[in-house]
């Protein structure tokens, strides 16, 4: 396999991009305890999203690692996690949100955030908002305290950790670097992404969007 594509997402950014079966996706924290959000939908049904309830139902665990099978919600394999230097991801939560921000820390003013970075992210692919589920938050750190309630806590993820998703079909993807301070440990890191596949005969075909940074001009928008 060869390096098919390397995207580096600057601090609370995302990006979109297509992912053929058998392509695998490797997302990397370059530099510690930094949470990744991913999403990905059928490319030939955008209909059909990486489920949650589906993957975890199947593999009877909410710790998903090397092995394991994500699941769409129409119950065919999406990815087979292939490699996990960490171990513990979530996927539970939706992705930080606008919303999110408001409910929970009473945020005022515009806040980065997971997905409105998915949502300018997929788009281009036609896929609107309201389509993004619950996201994998990769190297997301949550656990289940035996009252029931759940505890967040730093990442686990060191420098260079990584995990590897193989495609178990042709998939519109988005991932973020992670825009909410309690999840990342108060410090908002990269991500990278790298796609390794075999080159397609022809040449390359056009697949990314990148979402560049709002910066703090945008900070108060609507
Ligand atoms: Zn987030």
């Amino acid at each position: 396999m060869t390096l098919l594509r390397h995207a580096h997402l600057e601090p609370q950014t995302g990006t979109g991009l297509i992912v053929r079966r058998g392509e695998r996706l490797e997302i990397i924290d370059p530099e510690g305890e930094q949470v990744s959000d991913l999403i990905s939908f059928a490319d030939d049904s955008r209909g059909e999203w990486l489920s949650s309830g589906r993957t975890i139902d199947y593999a009877n665990t909410i710790y998903l690692t090397r092995g394991h099978v994500l699941y769409s919600n129409r119950s065919r394999p999406m990815w087979t996690i292939i490699e996990d230097t960490v171990g513990r991801h979530d996927f539970l939560l939706t992705p930080c949100s606008p919303e999110m921000f408001r409910i929970l820390y009473r945020t005022t003013g515009h806040h980065p955030s997971c997905f409105e970075n998915l949502a300018r992210a997929l788009e281009p692919f036609g896929i609107p908002p309201n389509a993004i589920p619950t996201t994998l938050n990769i190297f997301m750190n949550v656990e289940v305290l035996p009252s029931g309630k759940l505890h967040i806590g730093p990442p686990r993820s060191r420098p260079g950790d990584r995990i590897v998703l193989r495609a178990e079909m042709d998939l519109v993807v988005g991932v973020t670097a992670c825009s909410a301070e309690l999840s990342n440990n108060g410090r908002f890191k990269p991500i990278d992404v790298r796609l390794h596949g075999e080159p397609a005969a022809g040449g390359p075909r056009p697949r990314s969007h990148e979402v560049p940074h709002a910066g703090p001009s945008a900070r108060g928008a609507a």
